[in-house]
Protein backbone atom coordinates (compact mmCIF):
# COMPACT_ATOMS: atom_id res chain seq x y z
CA UNK A 1 0.00 0.00 0.00
CA UNK A 2 2.47 2.40 0.91
CA UNK A 3 4.90 1.70 -2.32
CA UNK A 4 1.61 1.86 -4.38
CA UNK A 5 0.90 5.47 -2.50
CA UNK A 6 4.77 6.86 -2.71
CA UNK A 7 4.61 5.88 -6.80
CA UNK A 8 1.61 7.77 -7.12
CA UNK A 9 2.99 10.42 -5.34
CA UNK A 10 6.43 10.42 -7.39
CA UNK A 11 4.31 10.50 -10.71
CA UNK A 12 2.92 13.96 -9.81
CA UNK A 13 -0.75 11.59 -9.25
CA UNK A 14 -3.23 13.80 -7.72
CA UNK A 15 -2.68 11.91 -4.08
CA UNK A 16 -5.32 12.06 -1.10
CA UNK A 17 -9.16 12.76 -2.03
CA UNK A 18 -7.97 12.14 -6.01
CA UNK A 19 -9.51 10.06 -8.35
CA UNK A 20 -7.64 7.01 -7.23
CA UNK A 21 -5.89 6.06 -4.43
CA UNK A 22 -3.83 3.57 -6.10
CA UNK A 23 -4.49 0.78 -3.62
CA UNK A 24 -7.54 -0.80 -6.04
CA UNK A 25 -6.76 -4.62 -6.55
CA UNK A 26 -4.83 -4.83 -2.91
CA UNK A 27 -6.14 -7.65 -0.34
CA UNK A 28 -7.40 -5.87 2.99
CA UNK A 29 -4.64 -8.02 5.05
CA UNK A 30 -2.09 -5.35 3.11
CA UNK A 31 -3.45 -1.74 3.94
CA UNK A 32 -3.55 -0.45 7.03
CA UNK A 33 -5.49 2.27 8.53
CA UNK A 34 -4.11 4.63 11.14
CA UNK A 35 -6.80 5.32 13.97
CA UNK A 36 -5.61 8.87 15.67
CA UNK A 37 -7.81 9.03 18.56
CA UNK A 38 -7.39 12.10 21.01
CA UNK A 39 -7.66 10.70 24.59
CA UNK A 40 -8.64 7.99 26.96
CA UNK A 41 -9.69 9.74 29.81
CA UNK A 42 -13.64 10.00 28.03
CA UNK A 43 -15.84 6.76 27.70
CA UNK A 44 -16.65 7.52 24.32
CA UNK A 45 -13.32 7.72 22.47
CA UNK A 46 -12.45 4.38 23.78
CA UNK A 47 -15.60 3.42 22.38
CA UNK A 48 -14.99 4.99 19.35
CA UNK A 49 -11.41 3.57 19.11
CA UNK A 50 -12.52 -0.32 19.53
CA UNK A 51 -15.87 0.34 17.00
CA UNK A 52 -13.68 1.56 14.29
CA UNK A 53 -10.95 -1.23 15.03
CA UNK A 54 -13.25 -3.67 15.31
CA UNK A 55 -15.20 -3.22 12.36
CA UNK A 56 -11.75 -2.83 10.05
CA UNK A 57 -10.53 -5.42 11.62
CA UNK A 58 -13.58 -7.52 10.42
CA UNK A 59 -12.71 -6.74 7.21
CA UNK A 60 -9.65 -7.94 7.05
CA UNK A 61 -7.72 -4.57 7.21
CA UNK A 62 -4.76 -3.99 9.74
CA UNK A 63 -5.43 -1.42 12.27
CA UNK A 64 -3.03 1.09 13.61
CA UNK A 65 -4.53 2.74 16.64
CA UNK A 66 -3.29 5.42 18.79
CA UNK A 67 -4.38 7.54 21.84
CA UNK A 68 -2.57 10.48 22.41
CA UNK A 69 -3.42 11.54 26.04
CA UNK A 70 -4.81 14.52 24.55
CA UNK A 71 -1.57 16.10 24.24
CA UNK A 72 -0.61 17.43 20.71
CA UNK A 73 2.97 16.93 20.36
CA UNK A 74 1.96 13.26 21.01
CA UNK A 75 -0.74 13.32 18.28
CA UNK A 76 1.36 15.13 16.08
CA UNK A 77 4.04 12.30 16.33
CA UNK A 78 1.87 9.38 16.53
CA UNK A 79 0.49 10.99 13.30
CA UNK A 80 3.86 11.24 11.47
CA UNK A 81 5.09 7.75 12.23
CA UNK A 82 1.70 5.87 10.88
CA UNK A 83 2.63 8.10 7.76
CA UNK A 84 6.18 6.94 7.63
CA UNK A 85 5.24 3.02 8.67
CA UNK A 86 2.85 3.42 5.37
CA UNK A 87 -0.38 3.74 6.65
CA UNK A 88 -3.16 3.62 3.57
CA UNK A 89 -5.38 5.59 5.35
CA UNK A 90 -5.62 8.05 8.28
CA UNK A 91 -8.89 8.57 10.59
CA UNK A 92 -7.85 11.17 12.71
CA UNK A 93 -10.07 13.13 16.08
CA UNK A 94 -7.78 15.50 16.57
CA UNK A 95 -7.25 17.39 19.87
CA UNK A 96 -6.50 20.80 18.35
CA UNK A 97 -7.98 21.28 15.14
CA UNK A 98 -5.65 23.47 13.75
CA UNK A 99 -2.11 21.58 15.07
CA UNK A 100 -2.13 19.02 12.38
CA UNK A 101 -1.45 20.58 8.91
CA UNK A 102 2.55 19.53 8.05
CA UNK A 103 1.79 15.89 9.12
CA UNK A 104 -1.58 16.13 7.05
CA UNK A 105 0.62 17.72 4.27
CA UNK A 106 2.96 14.56 4.44
CA UNK A 107 0.13 12.48 3.96
CA UNK A 108 -1.07 14.27 1.24
CA UNK A 109 2.20 14.00 -0.64
CA UNK A 110 1.90 10.79 -0.10
CA UNK A 111 -1.20 9.67 -1.27
CA UNK A 112 -2.93 9.02 2.15
CA UNK A 113 -6.70 9.96 2.49
CA UNK A 114 -7.36 11.68 5.41
CA UNK A 115 -11.01 11.06 7.32
CA UNK A 116 -11.58 13.71 9.68
CA UNK A 117 -13.24 11.85 12.72
CA UNK A 118 -16.36 13.71 15.00
CA UNK A 119 -13.94 16.98 14.87
CA UNK A 120 -12.94 19.15 12.06
CA UNK A 121 -9.35 19.66 11.21
CA UNK A 122 -9.36 22.92 9.95
CA UNK A 123 -6.60 25.11 8.54
CA UNK A 124 -5.66 22.28 5.86
CA UNK A 125 -6.60 21.69 2.38
CA UNK A 126 -5.38 18.20 2.92
CA UNK A 127 -8.79 17.02 4.34
CA UNK A 128 -10.79 14.75 2.03
CA UNK A 129 -13.40 13.94 4.46
CA UNK A 130 -15.18 14.35 7.12
CA UNK A 131 -17.43 11.64 9.19
CA UNK A 132 -19.48 13.26 12.49
CA UNK A 133 -23.41 14.21 14.13
CA UNK A 134 -24.89 16.75 13.63
CA UNK A 135 -23.52 19.66 15.68
CA UNK A 136 -25.29 21.93 15.33
CA UNK A 137 -28.31 20.00 16.14
CA UNK A 138 -26.74 19.12 19.19
CA UNK A 139 -26.40 22.11 20.76
CA UNK A 140 -30.02 22.73 19.63
CA UNK A 141 -31.05 19.94 21.14
CA UNK A 142 -29.13 20.64 24.68
CA UNK A 143 -30.86 24.06 24.96
CA UNK A 144 -34.50 22.58 24.02
CA UNK A 145 -34.10 20.40 27.12
CA UNK A 146 -32.75 22.61 29.27
CA UNK A 147 -35.49 25.45 28.63
CA UNK A 148 -38.21 22.00 28.67
CA UNK A 149 -36.30 21.00 32.26
CA UNK A 150 -37.21 24.65 33.62
CA UNK A 151 -40.75 24.66 32.14
CA UNK A 152 -43.27 27.38 32.30
CA UNK A 153 -42.54 30.52 34.27
CA UNK A 154 -39.07 32.43 34.96
CA UNK A 155 -37.86 34.57 34.78
CA UNK A 156 -34.64 31.41 35.29
CA UNK A 157 -31.51 32.34 36.33
CA UNK A 158 -28.95 30.19 33.89
CA UNK A 159 -24.99 29.53 33.32
CA UNK A 160 -23.78 28.88 30.13
CA UNK A 161 -20.69 26.55 29.64
CA UNK A 162 -18.86 25.76 26.09
CA UNK A 163 -16.17 23.22 25.07
CA UNK A 164 -12.87 23.53 24.04
CA UNK A 165 -11.84 26.50 21.91
CA UNK A 166 -9.45 24.29 20.11
CA UNK A 167 -12.11 21.80 18.70
CA UNK A 168 -14.15 22.99 16.17
CA UNK A 169 -17.08 21.29 17.31
CA UNK A 170 -17.32 23.57 20.96
CA UNK A 171 -18.66 26.43 18.40
CA UNK A 172 -21.12 24.28 16.81
CA UNK A 173 -22.62 22.96 20.32
CA UNK A 174 -22.31 26.51 21.59
CA UNK A 175 -24.39 28.28 18.33
CA UNK A 176 -26.79 25.44 18.07
CA UNK A 177 -27.86 25.91 21.87
CA UNK A 178 -27.76 29.79 21.81
CA UNK A 179 -30.02 29.77 18.51
CA UNK A 180 -32.48 28.49 21.20
CA UNK A 181 -31.60 30.36 24.26
CA UNK A 182 -30.59 33.99 22.69
CA UNK A 183 -34.59 34.68 22.13
CA UNK A 184 -35.11 33.76 25.87
CA UNK A 185 -32.33 35.88 27.26
CA UNK A 186 -33.33 38.93 25.03
CA UNK A 187 -37.09 38.64 26.40
CA UNK A 188 -36.33 38.23 29.92
CA UNK A 189 -37.79 34.59 30.60
CA UNK A 190 -33.82 33.50 31.09
CA UNK A 191 -31.49 35.61 32.67
CA UNK A 192 -27.35 34.62 32.49
CA UNK A 193 -27.20 35.92 36.10
CA UNK A 194 -23.07 35.91 35.89
CA UNK A 195 -22.90 38.30 32.59
CA UNK A 196 -20.88 35.77 31.07
CA UNK A 197 -22.46 34.79 27.26
CA UNK A 198 -19.64 34.47 24.63
CA UNK A 199 -17.95 31.82 24.36
CA UNK A 200 -15.04 32.97 25.04
CA UNK A 201 -15.63 33.41 28.57
CA UNK A 202 -17.11 30.01 29.17
CA UNK A 203 -14.86 28.08 27.54
CA UNK A 204 -13.46 24.78 28.88
CA UNK A 205 -9.76 24.24 27.93
CA UNK A 206 -9.35 20.33 26.86
CA UNK A 207 -12.81 19.83 28.07
CA UNK A 208 -11.65 18.96 31.57
CA UNK A 209 -14.19 18.57 34.55
CA UNK A 210 -12.11 19.89 37.23
CA UNK A 211 -12.13 23.15 34.93
CA UNK A 212 -15.33 23.26 34.88
CA UNK A 213 -15.90 22.17 38.36
CA UNK A 214 -13.67 25.02 39.46
CA UNK A 215 -15.91 28.03 37.30
CA UNK A 216 -19.04 26.94 39.12
CA UNK A 217 -17.80 26.62 42.06
CA UNK A 218 -16.57 30.37 41.33
CA UNK A 219 -19.41 31.09 40.16
CA UNK A 220 -21.44 30.30 42.90
CA UNK A 221 -19.27 32.14 45.33
CA UNK A 222 -19.57 35.41 43.69
CA UNK A 223 -22.89 35.44 41.50
CA UNK A 224 -24.84 33.71 43.77
CA UNK A 225 -23.37 34.46 47.02
CA UNK A 226 -26.99 37.06 47.39
CA UNK A 227 -29.31 34.22 48.61
CA UNK A 228 -30.50 33.38 44.67
CA UNK A 229 -30.19 30.38 42.89
CA UNK A 230 -29.03 29.17 39.69
CA UNK A 231 -31.98 27.33 37.99
CA UNK A 232 -30.36 25.50 34.86
CA UNK A 233 -26.64 25.24 33.44
CA UNK A 234 -26.22 24.66 29.84
CA UNK A 235 -23.27 21.79 29.73
CA UNK A 236 -22.06 20.92 26.45
CA UNK A 237 -20.56 17.64 27.48
CA UNK A 238 -21.22 14.87 30.74
CA UNK A 239 -17.64 15.07 32.08
CA UNK A 240 -18.30 19.06 32.79
CA UNK A 241 -22.02 18.45 33.86
CA UNK A 242 -20.25 15.99 36.27
CA UNK A 243 -18.40 18.88 37.99
CA UNK A 244 -20.99 21.18 37.17
CA UNK A 245 -22.88 18.76 39.55
CA UNK A 246 -20.12 18.25 41.94
CA UNK A 247 -19.79 22.05 43.03
CA UNK A 248 -23.79 22.55 43.18
CA UNK A 249 -24.01 19.49 45.29
CA UNK A 250 -21.07 21.01 47.57
CA UNK A 251 -22.62 24.24 47.66
CA UNK A 252 -26.03 22.14 49.26
CA UNK A 253 -28.23 21.86 46.12
CA UNK A 254 -29.69 18.52 45.76
CA UNK A 255 -31.92 16.55 47.65
CA UNK A 256 -31.07 15.99 51.30
CA UNK A 257 -32.76 13.50 54.03
CA UNK A 258 -34.71 15.72 55.63
CA UNK A 259 -36.02 17.54 52.02
CA UNK A 260 -34.37 21.13 52.91
CA UNK A 261 -31.99 21.33 50.25
CA UNK A 262 -32.50 23.42 46.63
CA UNK A 263 -33.34 21.80 44.16
CA UNK A 264 -30.53 20.82 41.72
CA UNK A 265 -30.57 22.79 38.61
CA UNK A 266 -31.55 21.61 35.59
CA UNK A 267 -28.13 20.23 34.04
CA UNK A 268 -27.33 19.13 30.56
CA UNK A 269 -24.85 16.96 29.02
CA UNK A 270 -23.69 14.77 25.98
CA UNK A 271 -22.37 11.66 25.28
CA UNK A 272 -24.81 9.17 27.63
CA UNK A 273 -21.72 8.59 29.36
CA UNK A 274 -22.91 5.76 31.95
CA UNK A 275 -21.81 7.53 34.84
CA UNK A 276 -24.10 10.16 33.71
CA UNK A 277 -27.01 7.92 32.71
CA UNK A 278 -26.86 6.78 36.15
CA UNK A 279 -27.09 10.91 37.24
CA UNK A 280 -29.92 10.73 35.02
CA UNK A 281 -31.86 7.82 36.04
CA UNK A 282 -31.42 9.24 39.75
CA UNK A 283 -32.88 12.55 38.59
CA UNK A 284 -29.34 14.58 39.36
CA UNK A 285 -28.72 15.39 35.80
CA UNK A 286 -31.46 16.33 33.41
CA UNK A 287 -30.38 14.86 29.66
CA UNK A 288 -27.43 13.77 27.95
CA UNK A 289 -27.54 13.64 23.96
CA UNK A 290 -26.75 10.63 22.77
CA UNK A 291 -24.67 10.34 19.39
CA UNK A 292 -24.53 6.50 18.55
CA UNK A 293 -20.78 5.63 18.19
CA UNK A 294 -20.94 2.57 16.75
CA UNK A 295 -22.81 4.37 13.55
CA UNK A 296 -20.12 6.82 13.16
CA UNK A 297 -17.66 4.31 13.35
CA UNK A 298 -19.15 2.43 10.67
CA UNK A 299 -19.29 6.05 8.68
CA UNK A 300 -15.55 5.73 8.62
CA UNK A 301 -15.33 2.77 7.55
CA UNK A 302 -17.39 3.70 5.08
CA UNK A 303 -15.36 6.16 3.72
CA UNK A 304 -12.11 4.54 4.30
CA UNK A 305 -12.92 1.45 1.93
CA UNK A 306 -14.09 3.76 -0.72
CA UNK A 307 -11.42 5.77 -0.64
CA UNK A 308 -8.96 2.71 -0.97
CA UNK A 309 -11.51 1.74 -3.60
CA UNK A 310 -10.59 4.29 -5.36
CA UNK A 311 -13.78 6.26 -5.12
CA UNK A 312 -14.95 9.06 -3.27
CA UNK A 313 -17.46 8.63 -0.10
CA UNK A 314 -20.63 10.04 -0.65
CA UNK A 315 -21.67 12.75 1.49
CA UNK A 316 -24.58 14.40 2.90
CA UNK A 317 -23.52 17.25 3.52
CA UNK A 318 -21.41 19.81 1.37
CA UNK A 319 -22.13 23.22 2.59
CA UNK A 320 -21.73 23.55 6.69
CA UNK A 321 -17.78 22.40 7.13
CA UNK A 322 -15.62 25.19 5.96
CA UNK A 323 -12.18 24.21 7.33
CA UNK A 324 -11.22 27.64 6.62
CA UNK A 325 -8.97 26.83 3.74
CA UNK A 326 -12.09 24.86 2.28
CA UNK A 327 -15.92 22.88 2.70
CA UNK A 328 -14.73 19.21 3.50
CA UNK A 329 -17.49 16.75 2.48
CA UNK A 330 -19.27 15.59 5.18
CA UNK A 331 -21.73 12.61 6.52
CA UNK A 332 -23.69 13.80 9.14
CA UNK A 333 -25.37 11.80 11.37
CA UNK A 334 -28.64 12.51 13.90
CA UNK A 335 -28.53 12.50 17.25
CA UNK A 336 -31.04 11.63 20.15
CA UNK A 337 -32.26 13.80 23.54
CA UNK A 338 -32.37 11.02 26.54
CA UNK A 339 -34.02 12.17 29.71
CA UNK A 340 -34.97 9.92 32.22
CA UNK A 341 -38.31 8.83 30.30
CA UNK A 342 -36.31 6.85 27.57
CA UNK A 343 -33.06 5.61 28.89
CA UNK A 344 -34.64 2.78 28.73
CA UNK A 345 -35.60 2.95 25.04
CA UNK A 346 -32.95 4.87 23.39
CA UNK A 347 -29.63 3.18 25.59
CA UNK A 348 -30.93 0.40 26.58
CA UNK A 349 -33.21 -1.48 23.80
CA UNK A 350 -30.30 -0.21 21.12
CA UNK A 351 -27.81 -2.52 23.13
CA UNK A 352 -25.19 0.52 23.96
CA UNK A 353 -25.52 -0.09 27.48
CA UNK A 354 -27.61 -2.97 29.65
CA UNK A 355 -29.60 -2.36 32.27
CA UNK A 356 -27.05 -3.35 35.29
CA UNK A 357 -24.53 -0.98 33.61
CA UNK A 358 -27.63 1.85 34.08
CA UNK A 359 -28.81 0.74 37.46
CA UNK A 360 -24.59 0.46 38.52
CA UNK A 361 -23.26 3.46 36.73
CA UNK A 362 -20.38 1.66 35.24
C1 LIG B 1 -17.23 15.56 20.79
C2 LIG B 1 -18.12 15.32 21.96
C3 LIG B 1 -17.31 15.20 23.23
C4 LIG B 1 -16.28 16.28 23.35
C5 LIG B 1 -15.35 16.02 24.51
C6 LIG B 1 -16.34 16.72 21.07
O1 LIG B 1 -15.53 16.97 19.98
O2 LIG B 1 -18.01 15.77 19.64
O3 LIG B 1 -18.87 14.15 21.75
O4 LIG B 1 -18.18 15.29 24.33
O5 LIG B 1 -15.54 16.39 22.18
O6 LIG B 1 -14.65 14.84 24.34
Amino acid sequence: GAAAALVLAACGGEGAGGSSSGNEGSAPEDLTIGVSMPTQTSERWIADGENVQEQLEELGYEVDLQYAGDDIPTQSQQVDQMITQGADVLIIAAIDGTALSSQLQAAADAGIPVISYDRLIRDSENVDFYVTFDNFAVGVAQAESLVEGLGEGGPFNIELFAGSLDDNNAFFFFEGAMSVLQPLIDDGTLVVKSGQTDIEQVATLRWQQETAQKRMEDLLTSTYNDGSRVDGVLSPYDGLSRGIITALQNAGYGPTTDGGAQPMPIVTGQDAEIASVKLIADSVQYSTIFKDTRDLAEQAVIAAEAFLDGDEPEANNTEDYDNGVKVVPSFLLPVETVTADNIQTALVDSGYWTAEEVESGQ
